[in-house]
């Protein structure tokens, strides 16, 4: 036994908490995260996608995280310079919307302090509360190099922001026109298409009389927004609809206002909806829109900013959008121009932020002309040099997308977020560009001049991350060295807001792809397979996880319960998977220290006193070595921890301790034990290595007490190459063929129900010669392992009687029975389950055959007794066959 003092300290049970915060308090100490220029080394870089500064962790963030720094962290020890860029985004409306709930507990409004106190006001928010996640990330183990956080609206970035919109602007792909945005009432600003939310609602289609003008003559319309009837300019019908041909050109009367308004012919309008005629209200529908501009039709706005009517609504005038709705109806209803009302199901825009159903309006709105950007972004990745994972379930998405782009929306109506470049003269409306508020006016050299009021959309400032927190428009040595970025890991919600963007943005300002790898990860879902957010309440808060499993346990859960790019469908208890394996890791250590003299894992000066079992581990451990290695530079980061668990929990837990287990604890051979110990430490250090980058504090802390001369730290310590000298095919498969041996004599055992304390006796037959020297040359494995007394060949029929058998490859194995249970207590108690079973299974067939119950039960309960009964099968059909051993 050990005579290291030290092991009598190592307690019973792994304790995280004494473990995570002490490791990461001594990494940061370190630096180990720090990443600089370094020409020696090639560099790898990630930046985080920024989370919103009003962001407080949760699993998705747990799970995207986890894989960045399980890349990071493997790529550090492989050798390059690594570099986690970490930092956090403004989120104009996000954060705003929290600011102005806090004032309106408060009984303020940002009106209230107006637009300077309320953004320092943000700024205060900012700086209370805006660290939270990069706190949380800390917890989880990240290894960001922290010196370099960088936040969107921070002076410097800000400048970079100004100097793209400049620039675009500069080359005419930055406009402003009116045009039909998606309008959110109750943020009062410009949604991009891309923060709308579609929902189907249960609405109607009303039937709308429009009479004609000069004629005993009408037509009806259908629409679903009866109340933007008061913004019409046109009643629009197919050119080729017979029924309507006579009608095109004259004019229709608009009912309640009594304004005229044209009927025209547009190969848009679609014949069969309605009634093949449709009200033309520019203003207030993207369709519609896209008519008046063909028609020149006139574009009267019916609302104001909060979705009230104003004047141009006539008598309708500041009524809330709904109140006029049921105004309009109950209206036309009098004046009988109301024909019929259907019931009709469509899709409603919704903001994103705040729920509220979206207007479509017309507003005057900044715009970047996207065409141009999209092309290149289509090329790179249609010709592999940026590259998606998993590609084939993205590609496409990513294509449609860009192919069928439209104009970017990039102005806001808010007050927190980058206040756009552009000033205006007070006394003749010249518009200038630049960094700094003009001292006069370009034209009239008026010194009156104002900014535009609007900010830019925060994807507008995220499309520049990659490059801007390098440094970039100043050419700087990081922007060299780190871009392009190595590999983009995200959330696969955001390829179009950002993902595609900032591929367009990094070949226009930096002419190079701004990463070479997208890693798309898959969205975490509850049990039920609903997504989880805070309105359903079906979330499970990471540091909740944190406290009661360990950052460890939930890293590990994570990459274990999800397979790469797909969703995942988390519990609570899936954790029970990351917490036992690190109580395994923690007791295999535990075993081991107790059986050591001194931590030495140079295992190459035992070469001679191999076994087949030590050769067989060595193996394994250069083969786990070569596949994860391969399989995180290719980006199967969750098949990768599968096979390193297995590895460690199968292969070396489960049959390498367990073999070398009479060595350890034996004199005899001195040699063969330290062979052993020198060995299996080598393979349990190697084990904390792989796993370092998933479970990096429990694997720290193991191998701070197995290092050896003046290794530092598993953070730095070089990642191992494996070794294809000691992968050797042919050992794998006598291993393999051993532990079949083995397993088919340990479950006869549990079956037959045989005492362990009872040795049996094993019998083979077989005609291969290798296998014979096999069970002969490793017999004692057999014994020690399988709780075998004895091996013979088979000798006569003799040997068959009473006994239990069972097939490896071309080998027969006996275990006469005899001796080892009681033949005729053993054949009762088989004969009462086979008697139980059958009544069960008797029980679930005619509950199966009952219509009463397969008509009122759940599909799901049905389902389930149907897989009890197949169960109850397998079992009875196995209890028969152990029966008739017994003969
Ligand atoms: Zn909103
Ligand atoms: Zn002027």
């Amino acid at each position: 036994m050990s005579n290291n003092p030290d092991t009598k300290a190592i307690p019973k049970v792994y304790d995280p908490k004494k473990v995570e915060d002490h490791w990461y308090e001594k990494w940061l100490e370190k630096g180990y995260f720090d990443a600089n220029v370094n020409s020696e080394k090639k560099p790898y870089s990630i930046v985080i996608p920024p989370p919103n500064v009003t962001a407080a962790l949760h699993m998705g963030h747990a799970l995207n995280n986890t894989i960045q720094d399980v890349l990071i962290r493997f790529r550090r020890k492989q050798g390059w310079e690594a570099l986690w860029l970490p930092g956090t985004d403004h989120a104009g409306i996000a954060t705003q919307n929290v600011v102005e709930k806090q004032l309106r507990s408060e009984s303020l409004s940002r009106y209230d302090l107006g637009r300077e106190a309320f953004v320092k006001r943000v700024w205060e928010w900012r700086e209370k509360y805006g660290n939270t996640i990069i706190l949380q990330l800390k917890k989880m183990g990240c290894s960001c190099d922290w010196r370099r956080e960088r936040f969107t609206m921070e002076e410097k970035y800000s400048y970079a922001v100004m100097e793209v919109f400049i620039r675009l602007y500069n080359k005419g792909l930055i406009y402003k026109g009116k045009y039909i945005i998606n309008w959110c009432p109750r943020c009062s600003t410009a949604l991009s298409d891309e923060e709308v939310e579609h929902k189907q609602v249960e609405g109607n289609l009303w039937y709308i009389k429009y009479l004609i003008k000069d004629s005993n003559d009408h037509l009806v319309v259908a629409t679903t927004r009866p109340e933007t009837m008061l913004g019409d300019t046109a009643v629009a019908v197919h050119p080729d609809d017979k029924r309507f041909k006579n009608l095109i050109g004259k004019t229709a009367i608009l009912p309640l206002l009594n304004r005229e308004i044209p009927i025209i012919g547009d190969p848009q309008v679609d014949p069969e909806f309605g009634t093949g005629a449709v009200k033309v209200t520019p203003a207030h529908d993207p369709n519609d829109f896209a008519i008046g501009q063909r028609h020149n039709l006139a574009q009267i706005n019916i609302m104001n900013e909060d979705a009230s009517l104003n004047a141009n609504a006539g008598w309708f005038v500041n009524l809330d959008r709904f109140e006029a709705r049921k105004k309009v109806i109950e209206e036309l209803k009098n004046q009988n121009l109301l024909l019929k009302i259907e019931k009709h199901t469509h899709n409603v825009g919704h903001c994103h932020r705040c729920g509220t159903m979206v207007e479509p309006y017309l507003s005057e709105q900044w715009f970047v002309r996207m065409k141009d950007l999209a092309k290149p972004a289509l090329e790179v990745v249609k010709n592999g040099k940026t590259e998606l994972h998993p590609e084939e379930r993205w590609l496409k998405t990513y294509i449609n997308w860009l192919e069928n782009v439209r104009d970017w929306c990039i102005s806001r109506q808010l007050w927190w977020g980058h206040r756009i470049p552009v000033y205006y003269c007070e006394n003749c409306e010249h518009m200038m560009v630049a960094h700094q508020a003009p001292q006069k006016c370009g034209e009239c050299g008026s010194k009156k001049i104002y900014q535009d009021a609007d900010v830019l959309d925060t994807w507008f400032s995220s499309w520049l991350w990659p490059f801007a927190t390098l440094g970039w428009p100043e050419e700087t040595e990081d922007l060299k060295y780190f871009y392009p970025t190595s590999a983009l890991i995200t959330a696969a919600d955001i390829i179009f807001f950002w993902v595609s963007r900032m591929v367009m943005a990094g070949l226009e300002f930096m002419n190079e792809v701004p990463f070479k790898d997208v890693y798309l990860n898959g969205i975490v879902r509850d049990e039920t397979g609903l997504k989880m957010s805070k309105s359903y309440g079906n979330g499970i808060d990471p540091l909740e996880i944190i406290d009661e499993y360990s950052a460890d346990a939930m890293r590990f859960t994570l990459m274990m319960i999800g397979s790469d790019g797909q969703d995942i469908n988390l519990s609570k208890s899936h954790f029970e998977i990351g917490r036992n394996f690190s109580n395994k890791i923690w007791n295999a250590y535990r075993f081991l220290a107790m059986n050591l003299e001194e931590p030495n894992d140079n295992y190459m000066d035992y070469l001679e006193h191999f076994d087949i079992a030590d050769r067989w581990i060595l193996s394994r451990l250069n083969r786990t070595i070569a596949d994860a290695t391969k399989g995180l530079e290719d980006f199967r980061i969750n098949e990768t921890s599968k096979l390193i668990y297995h590895f460690f929990w199968d292969d070396f837990c489960d049959w390498y301790l367990e073999i070398i287990k009479t060595k350890l604890y034996s004199d005899e051979h001195p040699q063969i034990r330290q062979a052993a110990q020198v060995l299996a430490t080598h393979i349990l250090k190697s084990s904390m290595s792989l796993l370092h980058p998933y479970i990096p504090f429990i694997t720290e802390e193991i191998w701070q007490q197995l290092k050896t001369g003046d290794e530092e730290s598993l953070v730095i310590s070089e990642w191992q190459q494996a070794n294809p000298q000691f992968i050797d095919e042919a050992i794998e498969q006598k291993m393999d063929f051993l532990q079949r041996i083995i397993s088919s004599i340990r479950s006869i055992r549990s079956e037959m129900n045989v005492p362990p304390a009872k040795k049996a006796q094993l019998i083979f037959r077989t005609t291969d010669k290798a296998a014979e020297d096999m069970l002969h040359e490793h017999a004692h494995y057999l014994q020690q392992l399988g709780n075998i007394e004895s091996i013979r060949e088979f000798e006569s029929e003799n040997d068959l009687k009473s006994t239990a058998t069972a097939v490896v490859d071309n080998v027969e194995l006996f275990l006469p029975l005899a001796g080892l249970i009681d033949l005729e207590i053993e054949k009762q108690r088989m004969k009462k389950e086979i008697d139980r079973i059958t009544s069960q299974i008797q029980g679930l067939e005619k509950k199966l055959s009952n219509e009463n119950f397969l008509a009122k039960a759940p599909e799901k309960v049905v389902q389930q007794e149907k897989e009890k009964l197949s169960n109850f099968k397998q079992k009875l059909n196995k209890l028969h066959i152990n029966f008739d051993r017994l003969n």
